[in-house]
């Protein structure tokens, strides 16, 4: 992920390391080449400026002109700002209610199925009791598809009663608690394109069991289109965060940085990979330091 970007924002932080000093039109001339390299790697232009606003006050504020490394200066400054862009620090799910209920939403094909399997290994290797269940309504063959991966990562699987997702949703949690499980993890449906009707039914399930975490499963090669289905997901349902699927696809990583700036919806976990162990949380530091190479 984010390769595109990082070779290029890279590149200019290699020039920077050399430079024995940095006027304030040489500042100048690197916030265009830097502005250049984050549109082209798909990050929406409001994002861009708010970036390159950030670096130049801070680059100023730090006088980088007058300081002794003033390239590492630039290259620290611009790593916080996209640092603080993709999140600030990481940041652990909230999970203090029993049981809590983690509600996965997004589009169909996202990876909301596969990324719920993996959340639930990883927090049952974590030590937490977890279970897993589908709110699809319409579609049985989505709920056995979970229930086939709760197998594979050896949690038990709810079936959660009822002719709607919300009821089913309920009927999931109670029994949950009644199984002294700490974390549910609820899959819901997905669609082709945002449309009311799955706004309407995702928002239902969000109030009936008050979930603690409200995680938005996007694609990451979904592009500038990311930032469009995240707020409509956002506005109906105020996510908590965001899983930000198939970074090991080589995309331009943009999307993810516009994502997270715009609705402040901070990515929490990433998927690597189709493999259920291709999981990790996402560390905004750790992220800044990959795309400045
Ligand atoms: P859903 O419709 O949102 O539930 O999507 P699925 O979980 O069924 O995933 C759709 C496809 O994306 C499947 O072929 C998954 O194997 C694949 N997938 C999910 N996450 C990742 C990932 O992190 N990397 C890669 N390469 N593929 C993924």
């Amino acid at each position: 992920m984010f390769s595109r970007l990082s070779e290029k924002l890279g590149d200019i932080a290699h020039k920077l390391r050399g430079a024995a000093r940095v006027s304030e039109a040489d500042l100048d001339a690197t916030l265009r080449e830097m502005r250049l390299a984050l549109l082209e790697a798909d990050v929406a232009l409001p994002v861009t400026r708010h970036l390159m606003s950030e670096v130049r006050e801070r680059a100023l504020g730090a006088e980088v002109a007058k300081s002794l490394q003033p390239g590492q200066v630039i290259i620290k400054i611009l790593n916080d700002v996209l640092a603080d862009v993709l999140g600030g620090q990481r940041r652990d799910l909230d999970l203090a209610k029993i049981p809590s209920v983690i509600l996965l939403c997004g589009l169909q094909g996202a990876g909301k199925t596969t990324t719920a399997g993996k959340l639930a290994r990883l927090l049952a290797s974590q030590g937490k009791k977890v279970a897993l269940t589908s709110v699809d309504a319409t579609r049985p063959a989505a709920r056995e598809q979970l229930q086939v991966l709760a197998g594979q990562v050896d949690v038990p699987y709810i079936s959660g009663e009822g002719s709607t997702a919300a009821k089913m949703a309920k009927s999931a949690v109670k029994q949950a608690g009644s199984e002294g499980l700490h974390v549910l993890i609820l899959d819901t449906a997905g669609r082709q394109v945002v449309d009311d009707e799955l706004m309407a039914e995702i928002k239902d399930v969000a109030d009936t069991v008050a979930a603690s975490e409200r995680l938005l499963v996007l694609d990451s090669m979904t592009g500038q289109t990311a930032l469009q289905i995240a707020e409509q997901f956002h506005a109906a349902v105020n996510m908590s965060g965001c899983v930000l699927t198939k970074t090991d696809a080589d995309v331009r990583g943009g999307a993810a940085l516009s994502v997270a700036h715009s609705t402040g919806v901070a990515i929490r976990y990433v998927g690597t990979g189709e493999k259920i162990d291709a999981f990790e949380a996402f560390d905004p530091q750790r992220m800044a330091g990959r795309i400045l190479g």
